[in-house]
């Protein structure tokens, strides 16, 4: 029989497992930011459609990744913006500033594409200020895991919604594979569609599942298929330049590739570093830190 003190120590040791492994992904993005010097440039400011802008890093460093997180994509309507992720609560002030530039009406919905602080922490600040935060039911829980939580979005949904603002309309559809509740905001009037992290578009960070937050390969090829089905000319990603529905087909089939290339190395008993150095070699593929391991887990 186990004492219950030794339980307890060893429910307390999961339980910090559990939280350090939730939170790996940002507390990485954010540790990078204990730097000296000033920030890197600030995010641009790019032009997409003539009611729809993308507020993206403009430089490709890690460095200006980590420091100012996710793109942000922001659809202007005479009632107000809808607004695609939040980036870090330390970027708000240079994303109000430039959805201000373009419009004097309010942010009336911010749409988190998923949990990750990156893309989600600046949304308290922003409900703040009065706009409706919405994430998937699922990702919801992810960050509803982290400890002591400071702040959740009020408004959920599970599978599809739609917004309506300004006699224009965003479509919302839940996927899985960066993370269990993945959100892709889907604009049909522009024919433009918002993917967060399920796709990446910089060297630096390429696409990317977050095993513990529920993402996993087999759901993200699932999702990026269903997604090329969709009726659209251009995709947003989560980190990186816009690119064209054809480029999102080239990215899908090259990760099909990874994908395909870890399962016959992990058969031949090749290890994390060998598949690692494969991967560089033959796609130019540098893996976030640890994801060699965890995805020789799922691909045997
Ligand atoms: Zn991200």
């Amino acid at each position: 029989m186990t004492q219950p003190g030794a339980r307890f120590r060893t429910i307390a040791a999961f339980l910090l497992a559990g939280v350090l492994m939730a939170s790996a992904l940002p507390v990485y993005l954010a540790a990078q930011v204990s730097r000296t010097g000033p920030p890197p440039a600030a995010p641009k400011l790019e032009k997409i459609k003539d009611d729809l802008y993308v507020i993206e890093n403009s430089d490709v460093s890690r460095d200006a990744l980590t420091y100012w997180g996710g793109n942000a994509t922001v659809y202007l309507t005479n009632e107000g913006v809808i607004l695609v992720d939040a980036k870090y609560a330390r970027s708000h002030d240079d994303l109000v500033a430039k959805i201000k530039s373009l419009t004097d009406k309010p942010v009336k919905y911010v749409v988190l594409s998923h949990n990750h602080a990156d893309h989600a922490e600046g949304a308290q600040q922003l409900a703040a200020m009065g706009a409706t935060v919405m994430i998937s039911a699922a990702d919801r829980e992810n960050l509803a895991l982290a400890a002591n939580p400071a702040w959740l979005p009020e408004l959920t949904y599970i599978g599809q919604a739609r917004l309506f603002l300004g006699g224009k309309e965003a479509q919302i559809y839940q996927f899985r594979g960066h993370t269990r509740g993945d959100t892709a905001v889907y604009f049909p009037a522009d024919r433009v569609i918002a993917l967060g992290d399920l796709l990446t578009t910089t060297p630096v960070l390429p696409p990317i599942v977050n095993y513990t937050d529920g993402g996993n390969w087999v759901d993200w090829d699932r999702s990026v298929d269903e997604v090329l089905k969709m009726d659209f000319d251009i995709a947003i990603p989560g980190h990186g330049p816009v690119v064209t529905k054809a480029q999102v087909a080239e990215i899908r089939s090259k990760m099909g590739a990874v994908q395909q290339y870890v399962r016959t190395m992990n058969r031949e008993g090749k290890s994390a570093e060998e598949i690692a150095a494969t991967l560089t070699k033959e796609f130019n593929f540098t893996p976030f830190r640890n994801q060699i391991p965890a995805m020789m887990q799922e691909l045997r």
